[in-house]
Formats: C-alpha cells, sequence, structure tokens
C-alpha cells in the first residue's frame, strides 16, 4: 500500500472505504507508516470529519490491529466508560457492585489524560496493586474475583495506544471521530454483552459544550450499532468535581465510603444510575428502577465492599487499606483555602481543579513522571451553598509545600464566589 494515496483521499475531503482504514491501520501498528504520515491523516480527519458509514469502518480497522478478549464465564459480560473528568471515581465502587449482583466485570482503563486523574493511577495508590497483565492473566482474575480494573493489553487494539499518544502530542485529541472510535474500539474488543458510556459536559470535561457532547454520543452510538452491542450513552455534568475529593488516594478513600454505603450523594447517584442501567441491559433486573434498587442494596449490606476486596487481593494489592483507610498514602501537609468574600460558592473552570492537583505532584506532566498519590483536595463546600468571606473551600493535601503556590493560583481560577447559586444538574440525560 502507498499510505500517499489514502493522505490524498483525506486531504481532499474524500471518504476512506473500510479496507482502505484496515490497510492503513495495520501497517501503521506494523510500523511500516511513519509517525509523520498518520498524523497527516489524523489532520485531515480532524479537520474533514468522518462520514457515519467510514467511522465503523475506521473502528472495525482499529480492533482488527489486535486480538480481542473472550472470557469463560456463565454471568453476564459488562462494562461502562467515561469520557473522563475531575474526581470521577464512579468506576471503582461500580465494578464491585455490578459482581455482587451477579455481573462479571473485565474494566479495561486509562491512566491520567492532561488536567483528569485515571482510574488507574488512582487504583495504584494501594499498595502492591497491579494494573498490567496478560490476556490469561485476565482470564484468572475474572475467575478469582469476577471483575478486574486493567491496562490495555499489548495486543488489544494497539492501533490506539500508538495513535492515542500521536494525537496527545499534535494537538489531536479533541476530534469527535477520533474521541468515539478511540473509547468504542477497546470497549468492543473486550467482548461484551452490554456497556454504558457517561459522557461528560463541562468545563472539567475534554467536552465543554453541549453539542459536541451530543455529537460524540450519535457517533458512539453508529459505531455501537454496527456491532450490535446493547448500550446506554448518558451524560453528565462536569461542570464541578465529582464527589468531594480530588487525589489519587484521597478518591480511594471516597470510594470505599460509598462502597459502605456512605459518601457524597452525587458519586452515589451515578453508581446506582449506571449500575442499574447496565443491570437491566443485562437482563437482570426487569427496569433501571429495579437494578438501581440491587445496585443500592449491595452499596449497603457490604456486598460490593467484599468484592471489592477480594478484586484487591486478585490483583496483588494490600487489603489491610481497604479495611483501614488511614493506611493510605496521606500528605504531610494540610492547609485549608478560604472564600474571598460572601455569597455563593461555584466552580469557574473545573479543569483548573484538576491542573492544581496536578500541580501538587497528583498528576504526569510527562509520560515518565512519578506520581504522588497522597496529595490533592477535599472540598469542605459545595457548588450553589453560601459561603462567608475566609470560611474555608477547600482543604489542599500537599508535600512540604511543593507546587502549593501554583496549585494556590489555579484555585483562584477555578473557584469563585457568584451573588446568586450557580449549580446545573448532575444529570442532563440519561
Ligand atoms: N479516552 C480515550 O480512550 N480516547 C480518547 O480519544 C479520549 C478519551
Amino acid at each position: 500500500m502507498d499510505p500517499r494515496e489514502l493522505l490524498a483521499v483525506k486531504r481532499d475531503g474524500g471518504a476512506l472505504s473500510a479496507d482502505q482504514s484496515a490497510e492503513f491501520l495495520a501497517a501503521y501498528t506494523r510500523g511500516e507508516i511513519a509517525d509523520y504520515q498518520a498524523a497527516v491523516l489524523l489532520t485531515s480527519i480532524f479537520i474533514h470529519d468522518m462520514t457515519d458509514v467510514e467511522l465503523a469502518g475506521w473502528a472495525r480497522g482499529m480492533i482488527k490491529t489486535g486480538s480481542t478478549l473472550s472470557f469463560k464465564t456463565e454471568r453476564p459480560i459488562v462494562d461502562k466508560h467515561s469520557t473522563g473528568g475531575v474526581g470521577d471515581k464512579v468506576s471503582i465502587p461500580l465494578a464491585p457492585a455490578l459482581v455482587a449482583c451477579g455481573c462479571c466485570v473485565p474494566m479495561i482503563s486509562g491512566r491520567g489524560l492532561g488536567h483528569t486523574g485515571g482510574t488507574l493511577d488512582k487504583l495504584e495508590s494501594i499498595a502492591g496493586l497491579k494494573t498490567e497483565f496478560t490476556p490469561s492473566k485476565l482470564q484468572e482474575l475474572i475467575d478469582e474475583a469476577g471483575f478486574f480494573i486493567a491496562a490495555q493489553t499489548e495486543d488489544l487494539v494497539p492501533a490506539d495506544k500508538l495513535l492515542y499518544a500521536l494525537r496527545d502530542v499534535t494537538g489531536l485529541v479533541a476530534s469527535p471521530p477520533l474521541i468515539s472510535s478511540s473509547i468504542l474500539s477497546k470497549k468492543l474488543a473486550e467482548g461484551l454483552d452490554a456497556l454504558i458510556l457517561d459522557i461528560k459536559v463541562g468545563s472539567g470535561s475534554f467536552l465543554t459544550t453541549a453539542e459536541a457532547a451530543a455529537d460524540v454520543r450519535r457517533r458512539m452510538g453508529v459505531i455501537a450499532a454496527d456491532f450490535d452491542l446493547p448500550i446506554t450513552i448518558i451524560q453528565t455534568s462536569m461542570a464541578a468535581p465529582l464527589g468531594l475529593t480530588v487525589g489519587h488516594a484521597l478518591e480511594i478513600q471516597e470510594s470505599l465510603e460509598c462502597l459502605r454505603g456512605e459518601g457524597p450523594a452525587d458519586l452515589r447517584e451515578l453508581v446506582e444510575l449506571e449500575g442499574g442501567e447496565l443491570l437491566r441491559l443485562a437482563g437482570i433486573a426487569v427496569d433501571r428502577a429495579a437494578g438501581r434498587a440491587k445496585i443500592a442494596a449491595a452499596l449497603d449490606d457490604g456486598s460490593a465492599l467484599e468484592a471489592f476486596r477480594k478484586g484487591v487481593t486478585a490483583q496483588g494489592g494490600d487489603t489491610s487499606m481497604v479495611d483501614d483507610a488511614s493506611a493510605l498514602p496521606a500528605a504531610s501537609n494540610q492547609e485549608e483555602y478560604h472564600a474571598p468574600l460572601d455569597g455563593c460558592f461555584s466552580f469557574a473552570d473545573c479543569a483548573a481543579v484538576g491542573r492544581a492537583v496536578s500541580a501538587l505532584g497528583g498528576g504526569r506532566r510527562r509520560l515518565e513522571d512519578p506520581i504522588d498519590y497522597s496529595v490533592g483536595l477535599v472540598f469542605k463546600r459545595r457548588a450553589g451553598e453560601s459561603v462567608a468571606a475566609g470560611e474555608a473551600l477547600c482543604v489542599i493535601h500537599h508535600n512540604e509545600g511543593r507546587g502549593l503556590a501554583e496549585a494556590r493560583s489555579l484555585l483562584d481560577a477555578a473557584l469563585c464566589i457568584t451573588q446568586t447559586p450557580e449549580v446545573e444538574p448532575l444529570v442532563l440525560d440519561a
């Protein structure tokens, strides 16, 4: 194949056939096409977009670059995915709650990206917990615990691994066809019976407007329909962080609260909503309300927590941290951030909250950077609440002042006080 012919098709605004996409993606994955050539194609896709037929062919081509997973289990195989946000820890209580309700959950998850934290990084704040496994070990984890939350294996959509890294360094992440095919190809390769996708909308998401989110939602529906995958796609707000904590170990602590039937209401709401809908799609509950009731019961009766403990053990983690959250990594210092004036607490820029945690050491600026699991923010107030000048809005968990000044100035941009309450509903479209 001469890649220049394909590049010219997309450069001139044409559409690639499914065969052309598959050929290009296979050759790129084998190392036969240079990154600069792939970057040219991605740029043309970014500018000219893709037709629905072309998009489905591209997603198939991505999946064909590797092998797909297939698990031996009697249980329905389900999964969820979110497009990423600040404080989004839903997967951590949701996966074991689904297992407690009779599902099997092979969750391939990601690392932190941009201002958003990654589920794998959060879980790795539990000492010893591993997230990189071979396909045969993934089957063992399913046999032992009914779920795993793990990294993409070497052979699962390898084209996405390469293209994602290329998009990240060439400013080509925020493209609706590239986002939807990247996410769906990985989920389709898991061999699922049902999937729920949570598209985050707002200043803490990669999709800041309702229009952009609706566009990605429609395209994901197109790809899923082409594969006959039962799917529900919801849109939820990322105008404010989810829950009261942002930062790896702090978010594990909050996830454990949720698994004990406690914790913040917004986190519990999304776990119940997404879990309830998956139980309906999997045929375990007659409708979403019945599914929600089952998930709620699993959180309240300790069965979801027990399933989580089994998963942590299977992945090599120290379960004493599950039973005693004070054993999780903790920062050496805490300092309050105060409201500058009287009024209503609001988030002006939720992404800047994520960047503040990164500045404290809780994020990577380069792929090889180590993460400080202990740092982060604990909010004392929710968006829309009245506050008085000088009152603590959040507590900054830092280590010896590292990144503190930068985090404080990011919080100055992220948080604001308004005259009237500004609160967006959590669930925008479900
Ligand atoms: N997450 C992914 O896996 N891919 C994207 O393109 C964006 C978010």
